[in-house]
């Protein structure tokens, strides 16, 4: 079997700087908010471009810490989109706020901008105070942020980012991290920088919010650590993930390249047969995920075993909405939200990573080929008999 996303690639090539970082750390022995800690957060901030980078426990963290910085809490409601990871609506919940699940764009995922109308109806029928919108660049291509920038200004709302799967996507000239007040990353290892444990960031170019998250990330300190001026988290990074996390934040473009190119091959080889992902102009994708929608007529899970025997692993990201799950259908919906139910039959996720070869790629584009066909000629015998 093809690995679905392989870490073992890039430690091969990065293994000598990632070990002499962490014998580095071992040596000096500053495992809380060592100088590695400092020197990545600069580097981040030179990379995308945000004045001021505070790294965190893991991308669900960078997100609380936003939030927190923004008073976010019981009363408030915070609009979402439903086809993402639990994790963006979670953050939300767990401030007593109530997150607005809204729909998503059928060829981007991302959250339709013209979705937050609705969602502040909800807002205002439930009694609640709608105050900002928490966008999500899903599978690491980036929301709409100009639009939905127009769109929040207008209705008094604040605009963050969850950038867990974007980090190195762009719209025109400016990178994820410098298109929101405030955005949040995660460096969990499957994403497109990720450390060897959790690991997360935010980002902002506002010096008094970064001051308040500098704060919450370490119990809400004041001028030390036994000043505490509000209830914070601890939310550090690890010296030894940021460590881990300069050699490979240095060959980051590098690999989004190496990616773009799979993702053009991939989308010239599918585009006849399926829905492939958009390349709005001005976009550029960190390709977390390559995502295919799959005709409606198409059987899944048949479609999954077929390339499964064939030795390419497959994933479904996400197979339910946010609104349908135990945890979240009580909170509230703008809409039938029918893009997001329709995604969740229909996406199909395969196999990218920067350290596949051209024979591997090969080998996934013919055996989906072969698959495809073969789907769509049963459906077309059923039809005809
Ligand atoms: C991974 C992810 C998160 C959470 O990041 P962790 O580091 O795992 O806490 C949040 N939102 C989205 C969209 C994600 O993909």
């Amino acid at each position: 079997m093809l690995p679905f996303i392989d870490l073992a690639g890039q430690q091969q090539r990065l293994k000598a700087e990632i070990d002499a970082g962490i014998a580095r750390v071992l040596a000096h022995g500053h495992y809380i908010m060592g100088p590695e800690v400092t020197e990545l957060e600069h580097k981040l901030g030179q990379f995308c471009g945000a004045k001021h980078v505070i790294t965190c426990s893991n991308g669900t963290d960078a997100l609380m810490l936003m939030l927190m910085a923004k008073n976010v809490g019981a009363g408030d409601a915070v609009i979402v989109p439903s086809f993402t990871f639990c994790a963006t609506a979670e953050a939300v919940a767990l401030l007593g706020a109530t997150p607005i699940f809204v729909d998503v764009l059928p060829d981007t995922f991302n959250i339709d901008p013209t979705s937050l109308d609705k969602a502040l109806l909800v807002a205002k029928e439930q009694q609640l105070k709608p105050v900002g919108v928490l966008a999500v660049d899903l599978f690491g291509l980036p929301a709409d942020y100009s639009a939905l920038q127009t769109l929040c200004d207008a209705a008094g709302l604040w605009l963050l980012a969850d950038a867990a799967q974007s980090f190195s996507g762009a719209i025109g000239h400016k990178k994820v991290g410098s298109l929101t007040e405030m955005t949040a990353t995660s460096f969990f290892p499957a994403k497109p920088l990720g450390c060897y444990g959790d690991g997360g960031a935010v980002f902002t170019n506002d010096d008094d919010l970064a001051e308040v998250l500098r704060s919450l990330r370490v119990h809400g300190k004041g001028q030390h650590k036994y000043d505490n001026i509000r209830i914070g988290m601890n939310a550090r990074l690890d010296t030894l993930q940021a460590a881990i996390l300069l050699p490979k934040l240095a060959v980051l473009s590098e690999e989004r390249e190496r990616k773009q190119a799979l993702a053009d091959a991939y989308n010239a080889a599918f585009a006849d047969f399926v829905q492939v992902p958009v390349m709005h102009a001005d976009y550029v994708s960190a390709w977390a995920q390559y995502t295919l929608v799959l005709p409606e007529s198409v059987n899944r899970d048949d479609v999954q075993a077929q390339l499964k025997a064939q030795g390419v692993p497959t994933a479904v990201y996400y197979p339910l909405p946010l609104h349908r799950q135990t945890a979240y259908q009580h909170f509230p919906v703008a809409g039938e939200l029918s893009v997001s139910e329709t995604m969740a039959a229909r996406v199909l996720s395969l196999p990218m990573h920067a350290y596949m070869n051209e024979a591997s790629q090969k080998l996934i584009i013919g055996a989906m080929q072969h698959t495809l066909n073969n789907s769509m000629r049963q459906i077309g015998s059923q039809r005809i008999a």
